[in-house]
């Protein structure tokens, strides 16, 4: 034991419980300090976009709460991290810095710098496993290369253990600290002018005691009926757990810990609770493929898509975008993402293929869309599910997967209540109609009060001829 001070940087681990890096310092003697850096430069093209900057204010505002409540403080700087972490050492005279470890090529980076920094002053850098399931270097096929398919993946990773989660620390007396931090409200996270994300705050409650009670909520309400429902965007079947696990307010070895349990409890839920896992597995099977493949957000995984040639349509980009394609699952989809920072998973893939297979664009406009937009936005979830989707990542869906809109929203939305929440304009339409307006003939859509082409768009393709266009150019990729 030591009575020297310990630094904890926070990054994407907002969170008291099952933290690994707090636990160790909370082990130590002497001083704490906790410290958040926001640090828009180190991530380059990546740093977090408007959604995700709102989530990030009000996580950060709840965990300087939470710390509050037990007596101690969270202190924030803004700037190059090593440079921030460096004066903070010389201010405190601290010996150690403690953190959770990430996996985006940046902030690998930076643990680097970092290391060496401070390395040079006798100070150590402790680095935790605290963000996924399993540390992505622990698991490796028997040929001792990485997995590129998930299901070998998941196999390894379910026959292993899973880390026990520590509770929250009772006390934080001893991170208490005179040292001066910026304030919140001056780093102007948040939307004013104008306020876009009115919208969110009616759908979601930031921080690790909104996020542990909505993992309770899952559970004991619909995790039983996850396996059949979780493809159903017009019912609330899945956890929304995707924005609290990528800011870490809870640890997905929480969330697997108390769906194990729960299902040993309730022996009817365990299927559900199987599904729920393998989700959960997707998750860190993403940050495996990012770890291993750097490049993941900006280039194909599999190179011969680099000749790939992508329609350069902004006309097109933006019809999508502000959801106004003509095809009212994929304009739900967009609508509900503007409005909420959030797209149901079946309906992510609709858009996702919508854009790079009806209208040929490339995945990387829509990352990046989803990037800015999502309150969940993951750079390894993001790239990887984007190239699952294109058809060019690891384990990706065989090119020929070209997602029909409309089969989909009438299988996935029998009764089309997804669609007329948030393309209200159909609302008047009897469901079958409501999947595919042009098919109304004109005295339907007179009873619906609908003129196709000025209330609401006609279809920016055909489907039919759009999938035969993108079957040919992906063959000649062969
Ligand atoms: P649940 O169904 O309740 O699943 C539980 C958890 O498992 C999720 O919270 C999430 O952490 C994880 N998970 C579920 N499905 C996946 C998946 N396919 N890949 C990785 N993790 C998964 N997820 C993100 O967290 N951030 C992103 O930026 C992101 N971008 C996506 C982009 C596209 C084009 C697609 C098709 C999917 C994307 N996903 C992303 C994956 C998935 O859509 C979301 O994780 C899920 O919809 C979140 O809702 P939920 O929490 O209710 O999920």
């Amino acid at each position: 034991m030591s009575d020297a001070t310990t630094i904890v940087l926070f990054r994407d681990d907002l969170r008291l419980n099952d933290h690994p890096a707090l636990t160790a310092a909370m082990d130590r003697r002497g001083r704490i300090i906790f410290v958040f850096v926001l640090d828009d430069d180190a991530p380059g093209d990546w740093k977090p976009g408007g959604a995700s900057r709102w989530w990030l204010h009000h996580s950060l505002a709840s965990l300087q709460s939470d710390i509050a409540a037990r007596g101690g403080r969270l202190v924030l700087r803004r700037g190059a991290t090593a440079k921030v972490l460096s004066k903070l050492v010389d201010e405190t005279n601290a010996t150690e810095v403690l953190v959770s470890r990430a996996y985006e090529p940046w902030a690998m980076r930076l643990e680097k710098e970092l290391n060496d920094i401070l390395a040079g002053g006798d100070i150590k850098l402790r680095r935790f496993a605290g963000r996924l399931l399993h540390d992505p270097d622990k698991l490796e096929t028997q040929a001792g290369g990485f997995y590129k398919v998930y299901t070998p993946f998941w196999r390894a990773m379910s026959k292993t253990d899973i880390r026990r989660p520590t509770d929250a620390p009772k006390s934080l007396k001893r991170a208490t600290t005179e040292i001066p931090g910026d304030d919140l409200d001056d780093w102007a996270l948040l939307p004013t002018k104008p306020n876009w994300a009115r919208g969110f705050e009616d759908v979601w409650t930031p921080g690790e005691t909104a996020a542990r009670q909505r993992l309770r909520e899952f559970l004991d309400q619909d995790v039983a009926s996850y396996g059949t429902n979780r493809d159903r965007p017009d019912l609330p079947a899945t956890s929304r757990l995707s924005p609290h696990l990528h800011f870490g307010e809870i640890s997905s070895a929480t969330c697997w810990r108390a769906a194990r349990a729960h299902a040993a409890n309730h022996p009817e839920a365990d299927a559900g609770v199987e599904t729920f896992l393998k989700e959960l597995a997707w998750r860190d099977f993403s940050y495996h493929l990012l770890f291993h493949s750097p490049t993941l957000p900006d280039a194909p995984f599999r190179d011969e898509f680099g000749r790939f040639q992508w329609a350069d349509d902004d006309e097109m980009l933006a019809c999508w975008q502000a959801g106004r394609t003509g095809y009212p699952i994929v304009d739900a989809g967009m609508r509900e993402l503007w409005a909420t920072g959030w797209m149901h998973n079946r309906v992510r893939m609709i858009v996702a293929s919508f854009l790079t297979k009806d209208l040929l664009i490339t995945w990387q406009h829509g990352e990046r869309w989803f990037w800015d937009c999502l309150v969940d936005a993951d750079l390894a979830s993001n790239a990887a599910s984007w190239q699952w989707v294109a058809g060019c990542g690891a384990d990706a869906a065989p090119y020929f997967r070209i997602f029909n809109p409309v089969t989909q929203s009438r299988k996935f939305d029998p009764k089309a209540e997804y669609i007329k929440r948030w393309v209200p304009e159909l609302s008047q339409l009897p469901p079958q109609l409501a999947h595919a307006p042009w098919e109304a003939d004109d005295e339907e859509l007179c009873r619906a009060g609908i003129a196709l082409g000025k209330d609401y768009p006609r279809p920016v393709v055909n489907h039919a001829a759009a999938r035969k266009i993108a079957l040919s150019l992906y063959d000649d990729l062969k």
